[in-house]
């Protein structure tokens, strides 16, 4: 394809892999290169209003009549169980069978669910991400887990379902609402922060770009961060230990999320963790260099909040924590950084046993001035 900037291997399973292509523009263009890539496959597109609304699904699609299903409304309220039975039953209605191809255009909500849904269509067809938004391309389109929620917790129906082949194109996220473009950079800094150090220093010196949306610099940096979600996910598809890296900065960014009832967007609240844990690190004397005061200045750069909102309690935060899907004895773990760039490890395990105490004094400092 023109505009294929780098392919990234990723082996998803040991009898399979995909390619992530990476490119100012390919959308226009993608769409031959599908029908090119599964001649005999029927696609089905999923998709939602706003991207309609913004001009992409038409761009995909260049008049073709492909048959579809638009979500509205779109994002988390839409990602539930209802939407699968109506996804699954458009696909059933267009004659679709197990030479079905689903292609998902949109963020991570639109991933998850096109993901889900053609994970159990007919026991299963391929499914082709193309991400929308700065979340769905660091982070949702790549790694294979996909689902929805329930009316108790988020993701409750799930499973791993890993792409046919992922197509990222940064100038979509032109369009993107500008709180949703800078809480999705979060998960760059994330990726850098646990993996990378070289990849921040890119960060912090193209911020101006980054903000500006310069596709050349976006493009470079959906290569920097498939290359290292694509490397964690090929050593850990299941997440058994070393995947839950990508984890950092989220088990009290979680808490915090949920305790605000949603009002912080995914990415702030995990900034909000990512801080937590540079003070945890700094509390249990793993700090060594100044890696906290870069980490909070680039996300107050990307104008992330750093500070625990004070309408949220200790206690409300503690219980969540108790709460938290990954905790073992009612009490979770912390991914926690070793230096810039590179997680650590405790005892062989990726995410850190912090003491109770530890974590209220955190949670104090955030919330305090
Ligand atoms: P989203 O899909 O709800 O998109 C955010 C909003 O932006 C929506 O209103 C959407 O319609 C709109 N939008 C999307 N692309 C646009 C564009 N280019 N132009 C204009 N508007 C556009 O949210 P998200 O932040 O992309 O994804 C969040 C979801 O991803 C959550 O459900 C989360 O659980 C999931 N997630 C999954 C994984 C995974 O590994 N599967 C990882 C991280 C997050």
């Amino acid at each position: 394809m023109a505009h294929t900037r780098v392919n990234v291997i990723v082996p998803a399973t040991a009898e399979s892999s995909y390619l992530i292509y990476i490119g100012a523009g390919l959308l226009a263009s993608l769409w031959p290169e599908i029908e090119r890539r599964w001649p005999n496959r029927k696609a089905f597109v999923v998709t939602d209003v706003n991207l309609v609304k913004a001009g992409l699904f038409a761009q995909l699609l260049g008049g073709r009549d492909v048959p579809h299903f638009v979500i509205d409304p779109p994002g988390e309220a839409a990602k539930h169980l209802q939407t699968i039975t109506a996804m699954v039953e458009a696909m059933e209605r267009a004659f679709l069978g197990r030479d079905t191809l689903v292609v998902a255009l949109g963020g991570g909500t639109v991933g998850d669910m096109a993901g889900f849904a053609a994970a159990i269509f007919k026991r299963g067809v391929p499914v082709v991400q193309i991400p929308t938004t700065t979340v769905a391309q660091a982070d949702s389109s790549i790694g294979g887990k996909t689902g929805v929620d329930s009316t108790l917790s988020k993701n409750a129906y799930g499973c791993f379902w890993h792409p046919a082949a992922v197509y990222i194109d940064p100038a979509t996220l032109r369009t993107l609402d500008d709180r949703q473009y800078r809480a999705g950079l979060v998960e760059s800094v994330k990726h850098a922060a646990i993996a990378d150090a070289g990849y921040f220093d890119y960060i912090e010196n193209h911020i101006d770009a980054i903000l500006a949306r310069d596709t050349d610099v976006l493009a470079h940096i959906a290569c920097e961060n498939c290359r290292i979600k694509a490397a964690v996910v090929a050593e850990d598809p299941t997440e058994k230990n070393k995947r839950r890296i990508l984890n950092y900065g989220h088990t009290l960014g979680h808490a915090v999320e949920s305790a605000s009832g949603f009002a912080l967007l995914h990415g702030q609240a995990v900034a909000i963790g990512m801080i937590a844990a540079g003070l945890i690190e700094e509390l249990t004397g793993l700090v060594g260099d100044d890696r906290l005061k870069r980490i909070r200045g680039l996300l107050e750069q990307l104008g992330q909040p750093t500070r625990i909102p004070p309408e949220i309690t200790q206690e409300t935060l503690i219980d969540l924590l108790k709460r938290d899907k990954k905790a073992v004895g009612q009490w979770p773990r912390f991914v926690l950084l070793e230096q810039l760039g590179r997680a650590g490890r405790q005892n062989d395990q990726w995410a850190h046993e912090v003491r109770p105490e530890i974590v209220e004094a955190v949670i104090d400092q955030l919330r305090a001035s």
